[in-house]
Parts: C-alpha cells; structure tokens; sequence
C-alpha cells in the first residue's frame, strides 16, 4: 500500500483518540543541539470544533486489532480498510512533517496486533529511534497498552513526554460487557505503577537536578474515557473522573464522545449530541478541579444525574442558587466571585488585583470582554445593582442564556450498548 494511503487512513482512525497538546513536560530547544522544540513559535496546533486541540500527527501505528471491543471501529470484527505503518516509515513521516513545520510532535496510538507487548515494543521503538537515532526533541505522546509487560510500559517512559493508558468506560462492568477482553482493574494497576515512576522521576529531578536525574514521561499521564457508549449519567462520569484524578495524578481526562459505528448502527440510538455532552463534562470537570465546586452542587444545576446540555454547569448553578446573589464584585472573596457566572479563574484575579487600587464599576467589566448579558443580573459593582426582582423572575434563564445551544427539555436520551 502506498504510504500516502497508509496515512489517510491510520490519520482517520486516529480522530477517535482525544488528546491534547505539549503541556507541562519539559522546555527543550533545538537551538541548544538536536532537532525540534516543544514549545515556540511556527509549531502548528489543530483546535476541533468543540476546542480540543490537536497535533496535526496524530495517527495509530495501525487500524488493525485482535481485539473486538463494540464501541470501536477497529475492532477485529470490524469492516474497515486495514494498514499498518512500518517503524521507519512512522520515523520518516515524523521527521519530514516536523520539518516542514507541520506538527509539533507526535501523538501515537494502535490497535493490539500479535500481542500487547508486541504492539508495545512497536511503539516504543518508533519513539525510541526519534530520540536516539535522529535527536527528535519535539513532543512525543504514546499511548500504551495496559496489558504490555510493564517494563515495556517504563521503556515508553524514557522516550515519551507523556503516556496515556485508556480507561475506556466509566464503568467496569461496561468494559467488561462491551470489551471482554480488556481488563479494568488491569488497566488501573498500569497507571498506578506509571504514578509511582513518574512521581520518582520527579522526586529524583527535585534532590538530583535535572540533568542527572533519569526521564520519565515529564508531562505525565491522562487518559481518555468515551462517554455516551454505556448508560453512565454524568454523575458517575464526573465522580469516576474525580476518583482518577485523585488516585493516578492524572494530568488530565479526555472524554471522547462515543461516535456511532456504521455497521453496528442497529445498537445506536439516533440524534445524541455526544460532543454537546463532552463540552457540559469538560466545563464540569473544569469547576470540580480549579473553581471549588463539589459534585454534588454541579449536579443540582441539572436532573437526573445528568447536566443541564442548554447552559454550562457553572450557570445552571447559579440559576438554582439565586438566594447566593448577587455577589459585590468589589467585596466578594475569591471563592464566590469563582461562581459567578461568566468569571473565569483569570479574570477574578485581575479584579481581585484591580479592586485593591479602586472601585470596579460597569465600564471595567465591558472592557475585560466579559459577557455582560450573562454577568450582571448577578453582580453588583461600584455603579450596577440588578434590578429589583430580577433575579426572582422565571424566566431569567432566557435573559442570560446564550442564544444557541440545545434546550434542555430536548435533551436525548442516550441509550446503552449493553
Ligand atoms: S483494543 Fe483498542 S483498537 Fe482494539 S478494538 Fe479495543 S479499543 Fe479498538
């Protein structure tokens, strides 16, 4: 097969695979030696619709795969033109692209051939030649098989600025429905040993130096889960989440809304908006880690266990929670002024450093851009007092909704796989 058509469609099936960009692994620069950066300017990002952002080599090393998990379209039972990469030709596509300025790196996943270690040496080896053979210092994302022996899973740590071990569903007993073969306490036991290296290689880095201290997969671990697959509500999607953050120290949690299979149409339910779903979990999650939210609050703002798909969680929030408001911009402690409405985390500390100087009044907030139509009915400022019974009104949900969006009495109902 030629290898123009090798990837196209290993690119393609690599579009299931939710990752994200070169964050937090370590500043290297080809000025000083090498090839390739992982920061500066002229490296091209992709941002997708829904605002994921992508490295424009992101492809799996192949689409073929002996296992058959039914939400995946590589499955073995799969109809799907099949090709796989050689090493050298995964190698060259990297170095070529990155030296046209094309990507900033490389994002690698694959389907299970012969056997997990197999795969696993596979893809290390492609990271492994990039770094030692040709000094590629530009930014390597693996993503490792959890059933791989785990010293091929630290041999990926050496080479990669981050790996990922899927935990696929948000339940277990999804996985062990819809992926037999896959084993979930397995893939857990994986990232808990991948913890314990990189906390080392931290810890090492922190008493030895950076240069003497072995590398290990500096930008850390995430993971991605599909959502929309099974019938978790976002309750158990978000608590899942949390429980993996807090036991792996994961950098992050992909979602990736579950994208209907051709030939298993007959399963799927017709019409779910899965990346409306994924964008409400992101901004939820978001809350959860960096805003101060418990769960327990986001999920009030919506019913039955899942988000409000019409208004992102933080406003759903306040609109089940008028008697908070409306909050003194001028007054107001870091932590309630996190939930208003419309303040992102950035934007209260500019008013936090700006109000010790002087009144914040209407025309600040205009100029910082913020959503004013959304802000105000919740805010009080040196010149701005909601009007009286505003925030009473029923139908204050229209004034401060975006105009577009889904309306969520029309929220569909996902069905299950199972
Ligand atoms: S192991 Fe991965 S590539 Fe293979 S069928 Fe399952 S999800 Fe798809």
């Amino acid at each position: 097969m030629e290898l123009r058509r090798k990837l196209e469609i290993l690119a393609d099936a690599a579009k299931y695979d939710a990752s994200c960009a070169s964050s937090g692994t370590d500043k290297r620069d080809s000025r000083k030696g090498g090839l390739g950066s992982t920061e500066g300017m002229g490296i091209c990002h992709a941002y997708t619709p829904d605002g994921r952002c992508v490295s424009l080599l992101k492809v799996l090393l192949t689409n073929a795969c002996v296992f058959d998990c039914a939400y995946c379209i590589n499955r073995a039972g799969s109809n799907v033109q099949r090709a796989r990469f050689t090493v050298r030709e995964l190698v060259d596509l990297t170095l070529h692209f990155y030296r046209r300025n094309y990507i900033e790196g490389l994002f690698l996943s694959s389907g299970i051939i012969r056997s997990p270690d197999y795969t696993m040496e596979q893809i290390t080896e492609v990271a492994r030649q990039l770094r030692e053979v040709h000094g590629f210092r530009g930014y390597i994302h693996l993503k490792t098989i959890p059933d791989a022996a785990p010293d091929l899973l630290a041999k990926a740590g050496l080479y990669a600025d981050r790996l990922s071990i899927n935990i696929e569903l948000p339940m277990a007993e999804s996985l062990r429905a819809l992926a037999p073969e896959k084993d979930a306490p397995g893939i857990r036991r994986a990232m808990g040993r991948m913890r314990l290296r990189i906390d080392e290689a931290k810890e090492a880095k922190r008493t030895e130096g950076r240069a003497a201290a072995p590398r290990f997969a500096p930008a850390g671990q995430s993971t991605q889960m599909i959502v929309g697959a099974d019938a978790a509500d976002d309750r158990t999607v978000l608590g899942t989440t949390a429980n993996l953050y807090a036991s792996y120290g994961l950098r992050r949690v992909y979602y990736s809304a579950y994208s209907p299979i051709p030939d298993a149409s007959a399963l799927l339910p017709p019409a779910a908006p899965p990346l409306v779903r994924e964008h409400r979990l992101y901004q939820a999650d978001w809350l959860l880690r960096f805003y101060g939210f418990e769960l327990d609050e986001i999920m009030a703002g919506g019913e039955g266990g899942h988000l409000d798909l019409g208004i992102d969680p933080k406003l759903a929030w306040a609109l089940k929670h008028r008697e908070r408001f409306p909050v003194d911009v001028n007054r107001a402690p870091r932590e309630m002024l996190l939930r208003v409405p419309g303040l992102g985390a950035k934007t209260v500390d500019r008013l936090l450093s700006a109000r010790r100087h002087r009144s914040i009044r209407s025309d600040d907030l205009g100029r910082l851009r913020l959503p004013l139509a959304k802000l105000l009915p919740f805010l009080v400022t040196a010149d701005h007092r909601p009007r009286g019974g505003l925030l009473d009104r029923a139908d204050l949900r229209r004034i401060v909704a975006p105009r577009t969006g889904f309306a969520a009495q029309a929220r569909p109902v996902q069905l299950a796989l199972l």
